[in-house]
């Protein structure tokens, strides 16, 4: 077991609305409470949940098989395998001022770094989170961009100190940007849709560098968006600034997402397009992989309720949006036909969404003897009452999600690895290999990051697990999309 974290901040504000104290309540119950009768359905879905290495193999082969048929056409497997016109990375010979803008939820980051070349490095950051107003996500794309321009104009306003824009030059960014747009060159691309809440009307079908562009212009923001990139593609760029090794990008938050170097020679559907470097990030759009997925009922109940119904299966299986909520459905089971937390079922437990992963990961951090942060939480979230044979019961639920998440997580990994591989002899497990991590998932999930870890050790044996290095690459995102529009600057062409 981990060390103890510090108790989330519902213990803190954690108050019985009953007179009885939940803790004594709990206490009346388990004399007369049995976790006997949700026994078995814990043990089939430890059943229905377990991936033995053959299993996990199969995973690995499928993935690297997927990217394949993705690369070949447009449309050929669950994996998109998008291109992402950046064909080169950062050298950490960039040197100047460039800015970053990433709109990938409800907040938008910006940034500005001086960058002084392979030996002052980073001279300096410096960056601000705004959040978007409720009523800019459903109202019309130029509302929208303004209202990003004017504040990206309010950061300019303050630059100053040691960032320092050569004269006759105009300010570069890289724009990160997390939802789906069809890529048509580094610096644009069109809205497919928006997701995540926002329904903005007068973007879909439209260069979103081109919205971005005209309203900078109507701010007199004197800047242009050198790289439109997404927060894989930004991660992987961050991380290989720091490192040559690093060749794979994955983001476990949310969502999940994976993109790798590939070299133009491996992507039949680019037909002929060259690239000064011969390589290419690929970003795999991984969340949509399906193939020999070990999948249980619980999981198909809740894709079958979901806005995306048989869409995003493996993201629906190892994502942070998701651990918590299967989480949930399975303790209703145990509920209804073990009665676990007794007769009464609380309306909160059967609340889609109740139980986050933030708090099955809680959970998972309680080592004292009778587990009293599982039973606070559990309370707090769902509304149940918990003896200490539920409890127990609870974390075990909690750990084989985790479990099947990372262990997954962890097969896709080595599926990637496998397909450069195969191309490339000897290539990518000869030598030092780097895979950077990111998001909150992987970042605050100590048992999660630990059987991902484990199945990539698992599934490659010593020898080669020695070099491959998983690392987590902390908001490596925003300073990356920053390099990019270095990489890719118009001064350096
Ligand atoms: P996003 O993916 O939305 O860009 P993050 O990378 O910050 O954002 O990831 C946030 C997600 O990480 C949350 O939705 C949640 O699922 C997961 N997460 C956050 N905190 C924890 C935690 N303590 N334990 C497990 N998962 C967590
Ligand atoms: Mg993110």
């Amino acid at each position: 077991m981990s060390t103890v974290l510090n108790p989330p901040p519902t213990l803190r504000s954690f108050r019985s609305p009953t007179p009885r104290s939940p803790r004594l309540s709990m206490l009346l119950r388990s004399t007369t409470l049995s976790t006997a009768a949700a026994l078995p359905v814990l043990t089939k879905l430890q059943h229905d949940c377990a991936t033995p290495l053959p299993l996990l193999r199969n995973i690995a082969d499928n993935m690297a098989a997927d990217m394949r048929a993705g690369l070949a056409v447009d449309g050929g497997s669950d994996l998109k395998m998008i291109l992402s016109y950046v064909d080169s990375l950062p050298t950490g010979h960039e040197r100047g001022l460039f800015y970053a803008l990433d709109l990938g939820g409800t907040n938008f980051r910006v940034l500005r770094t001086q960058l002084g070349g392979r030996d002052e490095r980073v001279i300096d950051t410096e960056f601000e989170q705004v959040s978007i107003p409720q009523d800019l996500m459903s109202g019309t794309s130029d509302e929208l961009f303004d209202f990003i321009a004017s504040a990206l104009a309010k950061f300019v306003k303050k630059e100053g100190g040691k960032f320092v824009l050569p004269n006759g030059r105009s300010r570069e960014t890289g724009f990160t940007f997390s939802f789906p747009v069809k890529q048509t060159s580094i610096d644009s691309g069109i809205l497919i849709k928006w997701t995540k809440g926002f329904s903005v009307s007068g973007t879909p079908g439209k260069d979103i560098v081109a919205c971005l562009n005209e309203a900078m212009g109507r701010q007199g923001l004197d800047m242009r968006v050198s790289a439109l990139v997404n927060d894989t593609v930004a991660t992987l760029a961050g991380a290989r600034y720091w490192d040559d090794d690093v060749m794979v990008a994955v983001i476990l938050g949310t969502g999940t997402n994976a993109c790798y170097v590939e070299s133009v020679e491996a992507i039949p559907k680019l037909q002929g397009r060259k690239s000064t470097y011969g390589k290419t990030i690929i970003n795999t759009e991984w969340g949509a992989f399906s193939n020999g997925l070990p999948l249980t009922e619980y999981d198909r109940a809740m894709d079958a309720e979901s806005i995306n119904p048989g869409e995003q299966l493996y993201e629906k299986t190892i994502s942070g949006m998701y651990l918590g909520e299967i989480v949930r459905r399975v303790l209703v089971r145990m509920a209804e036909t073990g009665s676990l937390f007794g007769k009464h079922i609380p309306e909160k437990l059967q609340t889609p969404f109740a139980l986050g992963t933030p708090n099955i990961s809680s959970m998972q951090q309680d080592t004292s003897e009778d587990l009293e942060a599982v039973g606070s939480i559990l309370y707090e979230a769902t509304g149940v009452d918990s003896n200490l044979d539920a409890r127990k019961m609870v974390v075990e639920v909690c750990d084989t999600i985790a479990k099947r998440g990372g262990r997954l997580a962890g097969a896709g990994i080595v599926g990637i690895l496998q397909k450069m591989e195969e191309d490339s002899k000897g290539v990518v497990f000869g030598k030092r290999m780097v895979v950077a991590m990111d998001g909150g998932l992987y970042e605050h999930y100590p048992q999660y990051k630990r059987y991902l870890k484990n199945a990539v050790a698992e599934l490659l044996g010593p020898e080669l697990s020695s070099h491959v290095v998983i690392e987590h690459s902390k908001d490596g995102s925003g300073i990356g999309a920053a390099l990019l529009a270095a990489t890719n600057s118009i001064y350096e062409h």
